[in-house]
Order: structure tokens, then sequence, then C-alpha cells
């Protein structure tokens, strides 16, 4: 299970596009800018621009991602072991 889910990620970011900074980015910035930004974009922030668009520090951006995810936010990867969080 863990190993599909790597290579789903690793297929994800063949195929997702750089932030407009240059970044890479991920499933968890593409479902943070859905989820903070705007659902139709086709051009994605990565967290760091994100927090900095909405005023807040990252600390407080990735808080709300993992309250979204926690609830099973869609937008985001499930919650793992490794989240350490549960
Ligand atoms: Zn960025």
């Amino acid at each position: 299970m863990k190993k599909f889910g790597i290579a789903l990620l690793a297929v994800l970011l063949a195929l997702l596009p750089l932030a407009a900074c240059g970044n890479t980015l991920d499933t968890m910035d593409v479902g943070a800018h859905r989820k903070f930004i705007g659902k139709c974009d086709s051009e994605y922030l990565c967290r760091d621009c994100i927090a900095k668009h909405l005023g807040w520090t990252r600390e407080t951006l990735d808080a709300w991602i993992l309250k979204f995810r926690r609830n099973g936010c869609l937008l985001f990867p499930p919650l793992t072991d490794g989240d350490g969080c549960l």
C-alpha cells in the first residue's frame, strides 16, 4: 500500500506543473490552492506562496491543512502513520 502511494505520488508529480515561483508542486500544494485560493485555477501556488498570499505563516497554513485532512477532505492525500498526528 505504501509503495503504491509513493508510485502514485511520483506519477502525479510528473504530471504536475511547477508553481509560478519555480517550486515543484505536490498534491498538498494543489489541494491547498484549491481549498484556500480557487478550485478552478489552472496554475497553482506552492504552500509557501499560498501562506504569503493569505497573509498567514506557513505553520498556520499547515495547521489548517492538517485539520482538513483529519476531517477527510478529499482535496488532500489521506493521513498516514507517517504524519504522526492521529
Ligand atoms: Zn511558491
